[in-house]
Protein backbone atom coordinates (compact mmCIF):
# COMPACT_ATOMS: atom_id res chain seq x y z
CA UNK A 1 0.00 0.00 0.00
CA UNK A 2 1.40 3.33 -0.81
CA UNK A 3 1.50 6.32 1.43
CA UNK A 4 -0.84 8.27 0.24
CA UNK A 5 -3.60 5.38 0.84
CA UNK A 6 -2.57 4.36 3.71
CA UNK A 7 -3.20 7.38 5.31
CA UNK A 8 -6.68 8.03 3.48
CA UNK A 9 -7.73 4.44 5.47
CA UNK A 10 -6.69 5.97 8.66
CA UNK A 11 -7.97 9.46 8.69
CA UNK A 12 -11.55 7.34 6.65
CA UNK A 13 -11.14 5.26 9.90
CA UNK A 14 -10.94 8.44 12.36
CA UNK A 15 -13.56 9.39 10.48
CA UNK A 16 -15.98 6.67 11.77
CA UNK A 17 -14.50 7.20 15.63
CA UNK A 18 -15.11 10.59 15.26
CA UNK A 19 -18.99 10.34 14.84
CA UNK A 20 -18.98 7.51 17.46
CA UNK A 21 -17.28 9.91 19.93
CA UNK A 22 -19.62 12.75 19.13
CA UNK A 23 -23.07 10.91 19.42
CA UNK A 24 -21.78 9.65 22.79
CA UNK A 25 -20.26 12.79 25.06
CA UNK A 26 -19.39 12.19 28.32
CA UNK A 27 -18.21 14.59 30.81
CA UNK A 28 -14.61 15.49 32.88
CA UNK A 29 -13.48 12.11 34.45
CA UNK A 30 -16.64 9.78 33.63
CA UNK A 31 -15.23 9.58 30.15
CA UNK A 32 -15.67 5.38 30.48
CA UNK A 33 -17.07 4.45 27.01
CA UNK A 34 -14.81 6.87 25.47
CA UNK A 35 -12.11 5.75 27.51
CA UNK A 36 -12.70 1.53 26.44
CA UNK A 37 -13.44 2.98 22.59
CA UNK A 38 -9.20 4.88 23.27
CA UNK A 39 -8.07 1.53 24.27
CA UNK A 40 -9.67 -0.36 22.26
CA UNK A 41 -8.68 1.12 19.09
CA UNK A 42 -4.76 1.59 20.32
CA UNK A 43 -4.80 -1.97 20.50
CA UNK A 44 -6.21 -2.81 17.70
CA UNK A 45 -3.48 -0.99 15.62
CA UNK A 46 -0.90 -2.46 17.42
CA UNK A 47 -0.08 0.40 19.55
CA UNK A 48 0.56 -0.87 23.54
CA UNK A 49 -1.37 1.05 26.24
CA UNK A 50 0.24 2.02 29.35
CA UNK A 51 -1.28 0.53 32.63
CA UNK A 52 -1.29 3.31 34.86
CA UNK A 53 -4.06 2.91 37.60
CA UNK A 54 -6.16 6.16 35.45
CA UNK A 55 -10.38 5.82 35.85
CA UNK A 56 -10.66 7.50 32.82
CA UNK A 57 -7.77 8.61 30.38
CA UNK A 58 -5.62 6.85 28.42
CA UNK A 59 -1.78 6.72 27.64
CA UNK A 60 -0.50 4.77 24.49
CA UNK A 61 2.87 4.25 23.35
CA UNK A 62 4.96 3.55 20.04
CA UNK A 63 7.97 2.00 19.93
CA UNK A 64 10.49 3.33 17.03
CA UNK A 65 11.86 0.57 14.80
CA UNK A 66 15.12 2.63 14.14
CA UNK A 67 18.22 1.64 16.62
CA UNK A 68 19.12 4.51 18.87
CA UNK A 69 18.20 5.66 22.42
CA UNK A 70 16.04 8.42 20.41
CA UNK A 71 14.24 11.51 21.96
CA UNK A 72 10.98 10.93 23.89
CA UNK A 73 7.81 12.93 22.16
CA UNK A 74 4.58 13.38 23.65
CA UNK A 75 1.14 14.11 21.84
CA UNK A 76 -1.42 15.26 23.59
CA UNK A 77 -5.11 15.92 23.03
CA UNK A 78 -7.91 15.94 25.42
CA UNK A 79 -11.34 13.67 25.40
CA UNK A 80 -14.00 14.87 27.82
CA UNK A 81 -17.13 17.25 26.66
CA UNK A 82 -19.01 19.41 27.98
CA UNK A 83 -22.84 20.08 29.84
CA UNK A 84 -24.45 21.62 26.68
CA UNK A 85 -27.64 20.58 24.84
CA UNK A 86 -26.20 20.06 21.46
CA UNK A 87 -28.46 22.15 18.72
CA UNK A 88 -26.30 21.40 15.56
CA UNK A 89 -28.79 18.82 13.95
CA UNK A 90 -26.15 16.83 12.63
CA UNK A 91 -27.02 13.02 11.80
CA UNK A 92 -24.68 11.84 14.58
CA UNK A 93 -25.62 14.50 17.15
CA UNK A 94 -25.03 13.88 20.77
CA UNK A 95 -27.74 11.24 21.99
CA UNK A 96 -26.67 12.37 26.18
CA UNK A 97 -29.40 14.84 26.57
CA UNK A 98 -27.33 17.86 28.03
CA UNK A 99 -24.26 17.03 27.27
CA UNK A 100 -22.53 17.66 23.92
CA UNK A 101 -18.54 17.85 22.24
CA UNK A 102 -19.19 21.63 21.95
CA UNK A 103 -15.06 22.25 22.04
CA UNK A 104 -13.66 19.82 19.40
CA UNK A 105 -12.36 17.30 21.79
CA UNK A 106 -14.02 14.56 20.17
CA UNK A 107 -11.76 15.69 17.18
CA UNK A 108 -9.09 16.08 19.00
CA UNK A 109 -9.32 12.58 20.10
CA UNK A 110 -10.31 10.91 16.64
CA UNK A 111 -7.36 12.83 15.58
CA UNK A 112 -5.12 11.69 17.54
CA UNK A 113 -6.05 7.96 17.48
CA UNK A 114 -5.68 8.64 13.51
CA UNK A 115 -2.49 9.97 14.28
CA UNK A 116 -1.42 6.50 16.16
CA UNK A 117 -2.52 4.23 13.39
CA UNK A 118 -0.26 6.54 11.37
CA UNK A 119 2.52 6.35 13.08
CA UNK A 120 2.18 2.69 14.38
CA UNK A 121 2.21 1.28 10.78
CA UNK A 122 5.00 3.68 9.86
CA UNK A 123 7.11 3.04 13.45
CA UNK A 124 10.14 1.77 11.35
CA UNK A 125 10.70 5.28 10.38
CA UNK A 126 11.15 6.58 13.95
CA UNK A 127 14.08 6.61 16.34
CA UNK A 128 12.80 7.09 19.97
CA UNK A 129 9.26 6.88 21.74
CA UNK A 130 6.18 8.50 20.76
CA UNK A 131 3.28 8.89 23.95
CA UNK A 132 0.08 9.67 22.95
CA UNK A 133 -2.47 10.96 25.57
CA UNK A 134 -5.48 10.78 25.46
CA UNK A 135 -6.12 13.48 28.60
CA UNK A 136 -9.50 13.21 30.91
CA UNK A 137 -10.88 16.38 32.25
CA UNK A 138 -9.72 19.25 30.57
CA UNK A 139 -12.87 21.31 30.85
CA UNK A 140 -12.92 20.36 34.59
CA UNK A 141 -9.34 22.38 34.88
CA UNK A 142 -7.85 19.06 36.56
CA UNK A 143 -7.33 16.33 34.24
CA UNK A 144 -3.72 17.45 33.08
CA UNK A 145 -2.90 17.22 37.02
CA UNK A 146 -4.24 13.64 37.47
CA UNK A 147 -2.60 12.42 34.94
CA UNK A 148 1.05 13.82 36.11
CA UNK A 149 0.16 12.20 39.67
CA UNK A 150 -0.62 8.80 37.87
CA UNK A 151 3.08 9.09 36.32
CA UNK A 152 2.67 9.64 32.85
CA UNK A 153 5.67 11.33 32.48
CA UNK A 154 7.60 8.79 34.39
CA UNK A 155 10.34 7.19 34.71
CA UNK A 156 11.25 9.52 31.58
CA UNK A 157 10.56 13.21 30.87
CA UNK A 158 9.16 13.71 27.32
CA UNK A 159 12.05 15.83 25.18
CA UNK A 160 9.03 17.83 23.89
CA UNK A 161 4.81 17.65 24.27
CA UNK A 162 2.95 18.83 21.10
CA UNK A 163 -0.73 18.83 20.23
CA UNK A 164 -4.14 20.80 19.16
CA UNK A 165 -6.84 22.74 20.14
CA UNK A 166 -9.66 23.34 17.32
CA UNK A 167 -10.30 26.94 16.53
CA UNK A 168 -13.67 27.58 14.71
CA UNK A 169 -12.21 31.27 13.77
CA UNK A 170 -9.67 29.87 11.16
CA UNK A 171 -10.20 28.14 8.05
CA UNK A 172 -10.04 24.23 7.53
CA UNK A 173 -6.78 23.27 6.43
CA UNK A 174 -4.87 26.46 8.15
CA UNK A 175 -3.11 25.95 11.43
CA UNK A 176 -2.44 28.77 14.11
CA UNK A 177 1.16 28.72 15.80
CA UNK A 178 1.41 31.50 18.38
CA UNK A 179 4.98 32.03 19.20
CA UNK A 180 5.26 32.30 23.42
CA UNK A 181 2.32 33.14 25.17
CA UNK A 182 -0.47 31.13 23.60
CA UNK A 183 -3.19 31.15 26.63
CA UNK A 184 -3.83 32.10 29.90
CA UNK A 185 -3.26 30.72 33.65
CA UNK A 186 -6.41 30.09 35.46
CA UNK A 187 -7.34 29.89 38.80
CA UNK A 188 -10.80 28.88 40.05
CA UNK A 189 -11.57 31.41 43.28
CA UNK A 190 -13.95 30.48 45.79
CA UNK A 191 -14.85 33.51 48.24
CA UNK A 192 -16.99 32.93 51.82
CA UNK A 193 -18.17 35.71 53.21
CA UNK A 194 -19.65 34.23 56.84
CA UNK A 195 -22.18 36.71 58.29
CA UNK A 196 -24.78 36.01 61.04
CA UNK A 197 -28.43 35.61 59.38
CA UNK A 198 -32.00 36.53 60.82
CA UNK A 199 -35.20 37.81 59.98
CA UNK A 200 -35.03 39.90 56.56
CA UNK A 201 -37.20 43.09 59.09
CA UNK A 202 -34.30 42.97 61.69
CA UNK A 203 -31.21 43.79 59.36
CA UNK A 204 -29.84 45.35 62.83
CA UNK A 205 -29.52 42.06 64.62
CA UNK A 206 -27.32 40.66 61.65
CA UNK A 207 -24.28 40.77 59.89
CA UNK A 208 -25.60 40.51 56.32
CA UNK A 209 -23.23 38.47 54.30
CA UNK A 210 -25.38 39.63 50.65
CA UNK A 211 -24.66 43.24 51.15
CA UNK A 212 -20.96 42.46 51.85
CA UNK A 213 -20.75 40.38 49.14
CA UNK A 214 -22.25 42.27 46.57
CA UNK A 215 -19.75 45.39 47.78
CA UNK A 216 -16.79 43.17 48.06
CA UNK A 217 -17.70 42.32 44.08
CA UNK A 218 -17.66 45.58 43.24
CA UNK A 219 -14.41 46.52 45.39
CA UNK A 220 -12.44 43.31 43.66
CA UNK A 221 -12.65 45.09 40.47
CA UNK A 222 -9.93 47.54 41.37
CA UNK A 223 -7.46 44.56 40.85
CA UNK A 224 -7.36 44.94 37.49
CA UNK A 225 -8.56 48.49 37.05
CA UNK A 226 -5.72 49.99 39.77
CA UNK A 227 -3.60 47.34 41.04
CA UNK A 228 -2.77 45.63 37.43
CA UNK A 229 -0.52 47.42 34.71
CA UNK A 230 -2.07 47.83 31.71
CA UNK A 231 0.17 46.19 29.12
CA UNK A 232 -0.12 43.02 31.32
CA UNK A 233 -3.28 40.93 30.22
CA UNK A 234 -5.27 40.31 33.07
CA UNK A 235 -8.99 39.14 33.43
CA UNK A 236 -11.06 38.61 36.50
CA UNK A 237 -14.60 37.46 36.19
CA UNK A 238 -16.96 35.96 38.81
CA UNK A 239 -19.28 34.06 37.15
CA UNK A 240 -21.10 32.75 40.21
CA UNK A 241 -22.60 34.67 43.25
CA UNK A 242 -24.92 32.72 45.82
CA UNK A 243 -26.31 33.90 48.73
CA UNK A 244 -30.09 33.55 50.44
CA UNK A 245 -32.64 30.76 49.73
CA UNK A 246 -35.87 33.62 50.67
CA UNK A 247 -36.63 37.24 50.30
CA UNK A 248 -37.33 37.77 53.87
CA UNK A 249 -34.05 35.90 55.54
CA UNK A 250 -30.53 37.32 55.51
CA UNK A 251 -28.36 34.15 55.28
CA UNK A 252 -25.33 33.47 57.52
CA UNK A 253 -23.10 32.76 54.30
CA UNK A 254 -22.98 34.31 50.89
CA UNK A 255 -20.49 32.33 48.26
CA UNK A 256 -18.67 34.10 45.11
CA UNK A 257 -16.80 32.28 42.53
CA UNK A 258 -14.75 33.13 39.98
CA UNK A 259 -11.69 32.50 38.00
CA UNK A 260 -8.33 34.63 37.11
CA UNK A 261 -6.52 34.81 34.23
CA UNK A 262 -3.28 36.15 33.63
CA UNK A 263 -0.04 36.06 31.21
CA UNK A 264 2.95 35.82 33.98
CA UNK A 265 3.67 34.07 36.80
CA UNK A 266 3.99 37.62 38.49
CA UNK A 267 1.10 39.20 38.17
CA UNK A 268 -0.98 36.02 39.04
CA UNK A 269 0.67 35.95 42.49
CA UNK A 270 0.22 39.59 43.09
CA UNK A 271 -3.30 39.38 41.96
CA UNK A 272 -4.27 36.28 43.60
CA UNK A 273 -2.59 38.45 46.77
CA UNK A 274 -4.84 41.44 46.26
CA UNK A 275 -7.99 39.24 46.52
CA UNK A 276 -6.90 37.84 49.56
CA UNK A 277 -5.74 41.05 51.24
CA UNK A 278 -9.47 43.02 49.89
CA UNK A 279 -11.84 40.06 51.04
CA UNK A 280 -10.35 39.53 54.38
CA UNK A 281 -9.86 43.86 55.06
CA UNK A 282 -13.47 44.53 52.88
CA UNK A 283 -15.36 41.37 55.66
CA UNK A 284 -13.83 42.63 58.84
CA UNK A 285 -14.99 46.06 58.21
CA UNK A 286 -18.23 44.84 58.41
CA UNK A 287 -18.07 42.41 60.42
CA UNK A 288 -18.01 39.30 58.91
CA UNK A 289 -15.30 36.84 57.98
CA UNK A 290 -13.92 36.56 54.39
CA UNK A 291 -12.21 33.65 53.32
CA UNK A 292 -10.53 32.87 50.08
CA UNK A 293 -9.48 29.42 48.74
CA UNK A 294 -7.48 29.14 44.92
CA UNK A 295 -8.11 25.60 42.96
CA UNK A 296 -7.25 24.28 39.99
CA UNK A 297 -5.02 26.35 39.03
CA UNK A 298 -2.96 26.32 35.81
CA UNK A 299 0.13 28.19 34.40
CA UNK A 300 0.12 30.09 31.46
CA UNK A 301 0.90 27.90 28.00
CA UNK A 302 4.25 29.51 26.42
CA UNK A 303 4.74 27.77 23.29
CA UNK A 304 8.59 27.16 22.83
CA UNK A 305 9.94 29.01 20.18
CA UNK A 306 12.20 26.81 18.43
CA UNK A 307 9.65 23.86 18.59
CA UNK A 308 7.58 26.12 16.99
CA UNK A 309 9.68 27.15 14.25
CA UNK A 310 10.05 23.32 13.91
CA UNK A 311 6.24 22.59 13.77
CA UNK A 312 6.00 25.24 11.30
CA UNK A 313 8.37 23.31 9.10
CA UNK A 314 6.45 20.18 9.74
CA UNK A 315 2.73 21.79 8.59
CA UNK A 316 4.50 22.33 5.63
CA UNK A 317 5.56 19.45 4.74
CA UNK A 318 2.13 17.83 5.21
CA UNK A 319 0.01 20.09 3.83
CA UNK A 320 2.31 22.66 1.89
CA UNK A 321 2.52 25.87 1.94
CA UNK A 322 0.94 29.25 2.74
CA UNK A 323 -1.12 27.11 5.33
CA UNK A 324 0.38 28.70 8.66
CA UNK A 325 -1.99 31.52 9.53
CA UNK A 326 -0.15 34.43 10.36
CA UNK A 327 -0.24 36.97 13.57
CA UNK A 328 -2.59 34.89 15.84
CA UNK A 329 -3.49 36.88 18.78
CA UNK A 330 -2.53 35.45 22.52
CA UNK A 331 -5.80 34.26 24.06
CA UNK A 332 -7.54 34.73 27.02
CA UNK A 333 -8.91 31.28 27.91
CA UNK A 334 -6.88 28.69 29.26
CA UNK A 335 -5.96 24.95 28.64
CA UNK A 336 -4.33 22.57 30.66
CA UNK A 337 -1.71 21.27 28.30
CA UNK A 338 0.03 24.10 30.33
CA UNK A 339 0.60 22.13 33.06
CA UNK A 340 1.92 19.43 31.51
CA UNK A 341 3.93 21.45 29.66
CA UNK A 342 5.27 22.76 32.32
CA UNK A 343 6.20 19.30 33.32
CA UNK A 344 8.03 19.20 30.43
CA UNK A 345 10.25 21.93 30.98
CA UNK A 346 8.36 24.06 28.77
CA UNK A 347 9.20 22.22 25.64
CA UNK A 348 6.33 21.96 23.43
CA UNK A 349 3.83 23.05 21.41
CA UNK A 350 0.25 23.76 21.10
CA UNK A 351 -1.21 24.45 17.86
CA UNK A 352 -4.80 25.76 16.49
CA UNK A 353 -6.31 23.70 14.38
CA UNK A 354 -8.77 25.28 11.89
CA UNK A 355 -12.18 24.18 11.72
CA UNK A 356 -14.33 26.76 9.89
CA UNK A 357 -15.79 25.65 6.34
CA UNK A 358 -17.66 28.41 3.96
CA UNK A 359 -19.91 25.21 3.05
CA UNK A 360 -20.62 24.08 6.34
CA UNK A 361 -23.09 26.84 8.44
CA UNK A 362 -22.71 27.35 12.21
CA UNK A 363 -18.87 25.97 11.54
CA UNK A 364 -17.16 29.24 12.64
CA UNK A 365 -19.62 30.23 15.87
CA UNK A 366 -16.87 29.72 18.68
CA UNK A 367 -15.83 27.20 20.77
CA UNK A 368 -18.74 26.02 23.38
CA UNK A 369 -21.66 27.45 21.48
CA UNK A 370 -24.55 24.61 21.16
CA UNK A 371 -24.75 25.15 17.38
CA UNK A 372 -20.96 24.98 16.72
CA UNK A 373 -20.14 22.75 13.73
CA UNK A 374 -16.40 20.93 13.97
CA UNK A 375 -16.65 19.29 10.41
CA UNK A 376 -14.62 16.11 10.22
CA UNK A 377 -12.82 17.53 7.17
CA UNK A 378 -10.66 19.11 10.04
CA UNK A 379 -9.35 15.24 10.82
CA UNK A 380 -7.12 14.89 8.41
CA UNK A 381 -5.04 18.15 8.40
CA UNK A 382 -5.00 17.46 12.39
CA UNK A 383 -3.60 14.11 11.69
CA UNK A 384 -1.11 14.92 8.95
CA UNK A 385 0.28 17.18 11.12
CA UNK A 386 0.41 15.21 14.01
CA UNK A 387 2.01 12.80 12.48
CA UNK A 388 4.66 14.78 10.39
CA UNK A 389 5.90 16.24 13.33
CA UNK A 390 6.41 13.01 15.19
CA UNK A 391 8.02 11.46 12.11
CA UNK A 392 10.05 14.82 11.34
CA UNK A 393 11.09 14.70 15.24
CA UNK A 394 11.87 11.32 15.82
CA UNK A 395 13.51 10.50 12.16
ZN1 LIG B 1 -13.49 24.02 26.14
ZN1 LIG C 1 -11.28 22.51 24.58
Amino acid sequence: MDRLEEARRCIRRAEGLREQLHRRPELGHREVETTRLIRETLRNCGVEVLELGLKTGAVGRIVGGRPGRGKLLALREDIDALPIQEETELPFASQVPGVSHACGHDIHTAALLGCAELLSRRREELRGEVLLLFQCGEETFDGAAEMLDHGVFRPRTPDALVGFHCAPELPVGTVGIRRGISSASCDVITIRVRGRGGHGAHPEGCVDPVVIGAGLLTQLQTVISRENRATDPAVLTFGEFRGGTAPNVIPDEAVLRGTLRTYSGAVRRHHLGAVERITQSFCAAFGAKGTVTVEKGMPPLVNDLELCRALEASVERALGPGHVAEGLAPSMGSDDFSCLLEACGGHGVQYQLGTALEEVPNSALGLHAAKNVFPSQALEPGILTLAQFALDYLA
